[in-house]
Order: C-alpha cells, then sequence, then structure tokens
C-alpha cells in the first residue's frame, strides 16, 4: 500500500516536493491556499524566473542555524543536476544570460516554469486542492489529523513560504499552524528589500541605473558585507537593485531590532579608493570633468552640488579636499532611513531553524512525519536564482524521503 502524503503550498518548493513524493510511489495530495499555483514563480526574475544561478558559493546564502548543515543539504542536489532535471526531465530548456550569470527558461516566460512543475505534478499523479489552506496539525496514531480531522495524511510536507508579498497567500499561516505545535520561528524581517532615503544632495535621480560596490560597516566599524559590483537603481523613494537589495536586510534587521543600523557605504563605480585617488591625482581637468567622465550626468552634479567644496581643478585639490571627494566617491553613506516592507520583500529573513531538521531528510526532529522546506526555514539567497535553488532543493529532497520506504 503506496503511502499518504500532504504537501502544503503549491509554491516552488511544494510542488517540487509533490513531485518527488508522488514520483516515489506516494499518494500525493499538495493543498494550495489560494486558487493558483506558483502566483511567485509567475511575477519573479521581472516575469522571467530565474530558474537557478550558475555558480554558487556557500557564502550566496544566509541562514542563522549552522552553515554546515545548509551545506549537507545542498550537496543532495548539485546545480548540474538540477539543471538536468529542469530541461531532460520536465522539458523546460533555459538558457544562460552571461552578463549576470543566471539561468532563464529559453522562453523568458516565468508562466512556462510553473505551468512544467504543476503538469509534471499532474502526470505524477498528485492530486491539488486549490483554495485549501492548512490551519491547523496535530499529530494522531500512524500519521497527522489536518484541519481538525478534515484531511489526514500520513506525512506531512509543509512549504507554505514566509512573509514577503502577503497579498498574494504568503503571511505566515504555515508559521502559526507549527507554532501550534511549539515549533518557533527565529524573529523574521524582510530581505532583498528596496531601501527608503532622499538622494545624494536632495535631487530626485529616480530611473538612474549604474553599476556600483556597496560595504555594510556596522557602528562600531567591523566590516559586515563587502558587495561585488552590481546593479544599482535610484527610485521615487529611494534606492533598489541587486547592490542594494543583497545586502538590504544588514540595515533592516538591525532597524527592527531597534539597534544602531549599519552603514551603507557606496563606491558608485565599484572601485576602491585607491583607484579614485589616483584618478584625482593624474586625471587631467576639474572635479566635474573627473566625475563626469565616470558617472551619469545628472548623479555626478548631484554630488558636486552636494559637495562643501564645489568644482575646482584637481591640480589645485589640497590634501584634505581630496582626502575628502575620494571618500565620497569610493565610501559614500547612503542616507538611508526605511525600506519598502513585506510588500516588496523578494525573501523572508529568519524563519524556522535548519537546527530543529534531520538535515538528511528535512523532518522535523520532534515531530516524526512533519517535514519543511523552501522559504519558511531560515534560510535566503543573494539575487541571482539562489532562492529557487533552495527551493528546489530542499523541496526534493523533502518529497524523497516522505515517500520512502518505511
Ligand atoms: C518579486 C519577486 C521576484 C523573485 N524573483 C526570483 C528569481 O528570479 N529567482 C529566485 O531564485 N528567487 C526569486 N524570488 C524569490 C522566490 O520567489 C522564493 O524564494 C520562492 O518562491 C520560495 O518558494 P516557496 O515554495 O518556499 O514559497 P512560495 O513560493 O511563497 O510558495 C508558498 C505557497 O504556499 C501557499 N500557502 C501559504 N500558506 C499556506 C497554507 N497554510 N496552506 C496551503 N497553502 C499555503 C502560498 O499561497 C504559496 O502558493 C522572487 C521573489 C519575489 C517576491
Amino acid at each position: 500500500m503506496s503511502r499518504n502524503v500532504l504537501v502544503a503550498g503549491a509554491g516552488a518548493a511544494g510542488l517540487t516536493a509533490a513531485y518527488f513524493a508522488a514520483m516515489g510511489g506516494a499518494r500525493v495530495t499538495l493543498v494550495e491556499r489560494t486558487d493558483k499555483a506558483g502566483k511567485k514563480i509567475l511575477m519573479s526574475g521581472g516575469t522571467r524566473c530565474n530558474v537557478l544561478p550558475v555558480v554558487m558559493e556557500p557564502d550566496d546564502y544566509h541562514t542563522g542555524s549552522s552553515p554546515n548543515r545548509l551545506r549537507n543539504i545542498f550537496k543532495t542536489w548539485n546545480l548540474e543536476a538540477c539543471h538536468r532535471w529542469f530541461t531532460d526531465e520536465l522539458g523546460l530548456p533555459l538558457a544562460c544570460e552571461v552578463e549576470t550569470n543566471k539561468w532563464f527558461p529559453v522562453s523568458n516566460e516565468a508562466r512556462d516554469v510553473r505551468d512544467a512543475l504543476v503538469n509534471a505534478c499532474l502526470r505524477a499523479g498528485v492530486r491539488i486542492l486549490y483554495d485549501t489552506p492548512l490551519t491547523r496539525l496535530k499529530p494522531v496514531p500512524d500519521g497527522w489529523s489536518i484541519n481538525g480531522g478534515a484531511l489526514f495524511a500520513e506525512k506531512v510536507v509543509l512549504a507554505s513560504g514566509g512573509y514577503s508579498v502577503p497579498s498574494i497567500g504568503t503571511d505566515g499561516l504555515g508559521h502559526q499552524a507549527l507554532a501550534g505545535l511549539g515549533l518557533a520561528s527565529t524573529p523574521v524581517y524582510p530581505a532583498l528589500t528596496p531601501l527608503r532615503g532622499a538622494h545624494p544632495g536632495g535631487a530626485q535621480l529616480a530611473g538612474i541605473t549604474l553599476q556600483v560596490a556597496v560595504d555594510v560597516v556596522a557602528p562600531n566599524g567591523a566590516v559586515l558585507a563587502r558587495n561585488r559590483r552590481s546593479g544599482f537603481l535610484f527610485t521615487h523613494t529611494g534606492f533598489s537593485g541587486p547592490a542594494v537589495l543583497d545586502v538590504s536586510h544588514h540595515w533592516i534587521r538591525a532597524h527592527e531590532a531597534g539597534e544602531t543600523p549599519p552603514r551603507l557605504l557606496v563606491s558608485w563605480d565599484g572601485r576602491p579608493a585607491e583607484a579614485w585617488d589616483t584618478d584625482f591625482r593624474t586625471f587631467k581637468g576639474t572635479v566635474r570633468g573627473l566625475l563626469h567622465h565616470h558617472l551619469p550626468a545628472r548623479l555626478a552634479d548631484a554630488l558636486l552640488a552636494s559637495s562643501p567644496h564645489g568644482d575646482a581643478p584637481l591640480a589645485e585639490l589640497g590634501k584634505d579636499k581630496r582626502r575628502d571627494w575620494v571618500l565620497r566617491m569610493a565610501a559614500y553613506p547612503l542616507a538611508v532611513a526605511g525600506h519598502e516592507g513585506w510588500r516588496k520583500a523578494e525573501v523572508t529573513g529568519g524563519g524556522i531553524p535548519l537546527d530543529v531538521l534531520d538535515p538528511a531528510t528535512m523532518e522535523v526532529r520532534t515531530h516524526p512525519g512533519l517535514h519543511l522546506c523552501g522559504e519558511i526555514l531560515d534560510v535566503f539567497g543573494r539575487i541571482g536564482g539562489f532562492n529557487f535553488y533552495w527551493a528546489w532543493v530542499s523541496g526534493r529532497l523533502a518529497g524523497q524521503k516522505v515517500s520512502a520506504a518505511r
């Protein structure tokens, strides 16, 4: 007799878990609280869905749990094998965007990713129940009673996501069901989130994009992160783009905890202070000329207007003014005053700690038969397909293990 499994949440992780559980021989019911599967997949990557990164390093991820535990979970399915699953098993060809090291569907349509996953589940025999939220979980002899006895399963995979974009069905309902079992989340906070704040010199620079590098420096001077050179966007309310999103959680986490947030220091063209110092010493012309040489004109003018020194021939800059200009160009403190919250967060920081799981099975140690995967857990990655990779890997592992022979 095949095992009866319930998966809750038809997002990236839940669809993957349901597919692998069904392929492993289980009778799988996938319950989704909304009327559609994979709403977040549909909106991802600007509706192109960045399915996977091309390369992955351990420090592409953040977790408050043991990094070793996380590494061991990733070891169960490397990028190459995961990529093959999409192309060979799901029939979804992927194309590499070389400049950003990201995989997208060849069609550039997120809908094709969602449809490939749903169709694979249906072919594997998964029964999908829409408009069916999981609200309560109770261990009973031989399995789990769900929603006060409305459903029963021998094994449950909870893949209900986190708190980001609550309007589409991810507002922590799964966390509440876990809290009913005494399983607590670490404090959660919006991550990969645009920040609010005034543009340099009080100018309105919305729409300007450029490549920058951002250092995150704690109030005690410790460098918390050095971001690689990546895209920066001035928005109507502040700052966005991967360079900002990838470090936003450092500011938001401290701010939400009532602590003094770290400073975000921007090099406006991604080069270190030494390179800017050389430019200020050797460039022929004025400060304005040098700034315009490297930066979009409106930003160069705003930086010039906000400086107490004004324009001057570079040859006439004294040591102090030159040092000040180099700092403004290589370590400009962004005037961050807030953030765009869960509404605009791409993922959740914090969540259910990995430490409550057996990393070989994704099963909650204290609650046999209950497995977790995806964004509900205390793991998130930077921009670049890393978050979906986590959803695919953790979903597959949970799905395989719930269907495994007793
Ligand atoms: C705008 C945006 C763009 C993004 N772009 C990318 C990208 O290009 N690449 C990338 O790697 N990552 C991207 N991400 C992040 C990525 O979408 C998430 O990491 C990923 O969707 C998490 O998968 P999940 O299955 O764990 O959760 P989700 O995708 O959030 O799925 C959870 C599902 O569970 C359902 N649910 C919730 N509670 C219950 C319940 N109690 N009972 C039943 N069902 C429930 C929800 O309705 C939802 O369908 C993006 C995120 C956003 C918001």
